[in-house]
């Protein structure tokens, strides 16, 4: 069992001058929720995100497509990667976008997604700018399997993209070397933030906010969002999206 990074506040936050916060959305600053449309922001959630994103530069890393999780969030003060840290874009026109070459392959394999899975009651085929997710929440259990056949079948035909499995989820993505941690490396090196004074703190509770926590492991501290039931490379959990909040809350009230 990892400690509650609610009892180290102050821990974490010490030792340096600076801290930058990254975090995941869903199920991290709201619950998981049956219908992901249905995943919205609190207010209160909003205000302690505007409060931390005075004192310390705030991203949020999300599987979703850039524009839908800037538009949940809807502060401008903060940095906002989609699509798994392919779609980045923040204030001062900060913008990358990863994987251009691989967008009509992308198309491509949309197409022949969406006619395997055209058939399957309750599958739900979502294309994002740089990735193609196939959600089987709401799938039958016995046809689960045929979706997962579908999107193995499409990734094999296609060696340009790699298959992800998260929560309820098949996803297609360029196969090259870049995800949630190399953004926030990225971003910790455009923003002059890569130095020893800033500490990193990557919070996330999917196994796509795992290669955030590695890739952070030298200079930061990844926080783990829900059950531990699998190993992490994290320091620190949360239980939920409330004490995300209170930690939030926490850090942004922290002394200078
Ligand atoms: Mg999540």
């Amino acid at each position: 069992m990892i400690p509650s990074a609610l009892e180290h506040v102050r821990e974490i936050a010490r030792h340096s001058d600076r801290i930058a916060v990254f975090l995941d959305y869903d199920g991290t600053l709201t619950p998981t929720v049956s219908h992901p449309e249905n995943a919205f922001l609190s207010d209160s959630m909003r205000q302690a995100l505007r409060e931390l994103a005075a004192r310390a530069p705030v991203a949020i890393l999300s599987g979703r497509d850039l524009d839908d999780v800037r538009r949940r969030v809807d502060l401008e003060s903060i940095i906002y990667a989609g699509s798994h840290g392919f779609d980045i874009a923040g204030p001062c026109g900060l913008r990358r976008q990863v994987a251009t070459d691989f967008l009509s392959n992308l198309d491509t394999a949309e197409k022949e997604l969406r006619e395997l899975l055209g058939g399957i009651p309750g599958a739900q085929l979502e294309r994002k700018h740089f990735s193609i997710a196939a959600h089987y929440r709401n799938v039958q259990e016995s046809d689960v399997a045929t979706v997962k056949r579908a999107v193995s079948e499409v990734a094999a035909r296609h060696r340009e993209l790699r298959m992800i499995d998260g929560k309820k989820v098949y996803e297609l993505l360029p196969d090259i070397e870049w995800n949630k941690g190399k953004a926030a490396l990225w971003l910790l090196e455009t923003l002059g933030l890569a130095r020893e004074t800033v500490r990193p703190v990557y919070i996330g509770d999917d196994s796509t906010d795992e290669d955030a926590f590695r890739a952070l492991e030298q200079c930061g501290i990844g926080i783990l969002v829900g059950e531990q039931s699998q190993s992490t490379a994290a320091l620190y959990s949360l239980k939920d999206p409330a004490e995300v909040e209170r930690f939030l809350r926490a850090l942004a009230a922290r002394p200078l």
